[in-house]
């Protein structure tokens, strides 16, 4: 047997039995091998029949004194019914619908039995517990369903985790044979430097058939160390490829930028100064910009991107905006379009529903013309400038804002190239905190600059978590800011009602705002689904406070810029992690006004109060990411839409150490040139993509 063999060949598999495992994506030895389970049960605790207690998860060793089915009057099932003694006494055995038991295990057999116990103290059972003949420990050495640490895998129909306990136990010979993936010198560097690190082979033997608790916690680490090492090595060997290519060098102009920046309405603070001349001087490089720009919620990167969108443009190179939806697309539009009014560029758009050069709307037809041949300085879309294949010449500054992942082949592919190997500079812009492990590990190809300040002036944003029986009174607060010229969103999860999730949805809550509790007010009601002419006519609006209220999904999560919206309501907020409640509250307080959030759950929960609770006194958008990493894993943070990080099966993404250790030998590999075909090949096959690939 080698990780080739088809599981067919393994005992006990038929032809029904691999079309279940199939399912699983079981097909071959070494699928079976890197099928681990999700948690463990521990049945390594043997007790003497009389000292049992209820409600305690045992092993007990016993012989079989009775065994016989019987029929349920009640129910008209099957039960099995045994008692099982050792030398301190006897208990009472019961399994349900399983008659062919009695074939199996017989009067005078000598067996393992784990599982809780039930009944009183007086009179304790044991209901459908797993079962393991006692020889079984001679026969093959080891038990594997009982009396030990024992792996509880995640199945499918048809499949029963002892089977699948059996078909692994076979594959341990191949797991045995198996050479480490990693170079040898590696890991004899670790087996020795670090605490409880395996070699490969026995962390995948310890993972399934853990000997004690110290060595699983020592598999999975091995193997969490495989999983960050493996998108480091990818992620470094991409970075190493791109400092290898080349972009524009953009020349600082001095007085253009000094004439911006005293055009502008306030005065720049220190961090945003700080970020700018970063990246200017990155940009001056003719390798290409690969950076970060972190900055929470209203720190104004956009006024710091503007500062390198201008050198970019007025040294004759065109610039490229992507933004995540369409509302900030055309947030986007204007705001460049007010920025640059002195700087007489072409400013174009081009989404799915909006395409305009400057003021002058375009046929989807002219619009990819014009864009295809440069007649333009600075472009703003969504995903839609990838899909309709844009070609832009000359393109040599592309920046993303709020989105996660876009790779220097996309990059690439929106660059008309005229040469080999030029990639455009790149920033990506965010709110999302992300803690420093998450950054080592799926960031470290890209430099940061961080805005740590926010413009003078602002005040705290006061958050409440609000029970339901002072919906009234903070309705009636509401109230009285709207009636101050103020304006407010209101968040629902759902755009329609639905009945079994039991969230509000934008359709039903806009129309009861409307009808019994602000009458007086004008509400409108903002959605995904929405046409993009329409979306925004509605933003349109309520900047132009022809809205006192926007009932919303989460659409406006990002990037909305309304400075007179001073209230942020969620409702079913036990739905959203902390981070993205956050960007919510960061729709308001963008201005000199005082602004509040209120938060509506009707999960009454104490863990879910408890968790919203946290955003009353945290501002912090690293530490809510750091809570939401720890509770809910990193999809949570970056919300569904975001695709494309990798998923990590045993890795903590919290373990700094771990993280720090696999940048390390990372490192270590690419530059002692240690990377095999076979590092290579599993590199390659991962479908985690970085930045700079
Ligand atoms: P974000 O970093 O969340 O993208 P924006 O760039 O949208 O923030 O800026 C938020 C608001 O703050 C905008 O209305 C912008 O004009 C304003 N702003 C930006 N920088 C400053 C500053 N230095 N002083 C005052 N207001 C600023
Ligand atoms: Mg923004």
């Amino acid at each position: 047997m080698d990780l080739n063999t088809p599981i067919k060949q393994l005992t006990r598999v038929g032809k029904i039995t691999a079309g279940r495992l199939a399912k699983l994506g079981l097909r071959t030895v070494e699928d079976l091998i890197f099928y681990f389970p999700f948690r463990y049960e521990d049945f390594r605790n043997i007790v003497k029949i009389n000292d049992l207690q209820s409600e305690s998860v045992v092993t007990i060793r016993g012989k079989i004194e009775l065994i016989a089915n019987r029929r349920s009057f009640r129910t008209r099932k099957n039960v099995t019914e045994a008692i099982v003694a050792d030398d301190s006494g006897q208990i009472k055995v019961i399994w349900f619908n399983q008659p062919f038991l009695t074939k199996t295990l017989k009067q005078g057999d000598e067996i393992f039995l784990a599982g809780k116990v039930s009944g009183d103290d007086f009179a304790a059972q044991m209901i459908s517990p797993i079962y393991e003949p006692a020889f079984a420990r001679l026969r093959q050495g080891e038990l594997i369903h009982t009396a030990r640490i024992v792996p509880i895998y995640p199945l499918t129909a048809g499949v029963t985790e002892k089977q699948l306990r059996f078909l692994v136990k076979q594959t341990l010979p191949a797991v045995r044979q198996m050479k480490d993936f990693l170079p040898d010198e590696l890991v004899a560097r670790n087996l020795v430097a670090a605490d409880n690190f395996l070699k490969l082979s026995e962390a995948l033997e310890q993972i399934h058939f853990p000997t004690d608790e110290i060595l699983l916690a020592a598999a999975k680490k091995r193997l969490g160390f495989d999983e960050l090492f493996l998108i480091q090595l990818r992620i470094q060997r991409a970075r190493q490829e791109l400092d290898a290519a080349f972009a524009p060098a953009i020349k600082f102009l001095q007085k253009p930028t000094k004439e911006f920046v005293a055009g502008l309405p306030f005065k720049l603070t220190d961090a945003q100064r700080q970020a700018s001349w970063e990246i200017l001087q990155d940009l001056e490089k003719s390798r290409p910009m690969n950076r970060l720009l972190q900055g929470d919620v209203g720190s104004g990167k956009t006024v710091t991107a503007a500062i390198a969108i201008l050198n970019v443009i007025l040294n004759g190179y065109k610039v490229v905006v992507m933004t995540p939806t369409e509302i900030l697309a055309q947030q986007h539009f204007k705001t460049f379009q007010k920025l640059f009014v002195k700087n007489n560029f072409r400013i174009a758009i081009l989404t799915r529903g909006s395409k305009f050069v400057g003021d002058e709307k375009m046929t989807p037809k002219k619009m990819t013309d014009l864009v295809n041949v440069g007649e333009f300085d600075l472009l703003i879309g969504t995903h839609a400038l990838i899909q309709e294949k844009i070609k832009v010449p000359d393109l040599g500054f592309v920046i993303i804002d709020e989105q996660h992942r876009f790779g220097v082949k996309q990059r690439k592919a929106l660059a008309r190239a005229k040469q080999q190997n030029v990639v455009p500079h790149f920033l990506s812009m965010t709110a999302t905190p992300i803690p420093r492990t998450l950054m080592l590990t799926v960031y470290g190809d890209l430099d940061l600059s961080i805005i740590n300040q926010m413009p003078a002036g602002r005040k705290p944003i006061i958050t409440k978590v609000v029970d339901e029986n002072n919906r009234a009174k903070a309705y009636e607060f509401v109230r009285k800011e709207l009636q101050n010229g103020r304006q407010s969103f209101v968040i629902c999860p759902l755009i329609d009602p639905s009945d079994t999730l039991g969230y509000k949805s934008v359709k039903q809550e806009s129309e009861f705002l409307a009808k019994e509790i602000f009458p007086e007010l004008k509400i409108g009601l903002m959605h995904g689904k929405l046409k993009s002419a329409e979306k925004e006519m509605i933003m349109a609006r309520f900047n132009n406070k022809e809205l006192d209220i926007l009932v919303s999904t989460s659409v406006v999560e990002v990037g909305v810029d309304i400075p007179n919206a001073t209230i942020m309501m969620i409702e079913g907020a036990d739905r959203f992690g902390l981070a993205q409640l956050h960007q919510f509250r960061g729709r308001v307080g963008r201005a000199q006004y005082q602004s509040y959030c209120f938060l509506f759950s009707s999960n009454n929960d104490p863990a879910a109060i408890k968790r919203l609770k946290y955003l009353e006194t945290c501002v912090d958008g690293f530490s809510l990411a750091e809570k939401d990493l720890e509770s809910r894993g990193s999809g949570e943070i970056y919300g569904s839409r975001q695709s494309g990080l990798p998923e990590f099966k045993m890795a903590k993404i919290t373990d700094f150490e771990l993280v720090a250790l696999a940048q390390k030998e990372a490192k270590w590999v690419l530059e002692n040139k240690k990377i095999t075909p076979e590092l290579l090949a599993k590199i390659e096959r991962m479908e985690f993509v970085g930045h700079c690939e």
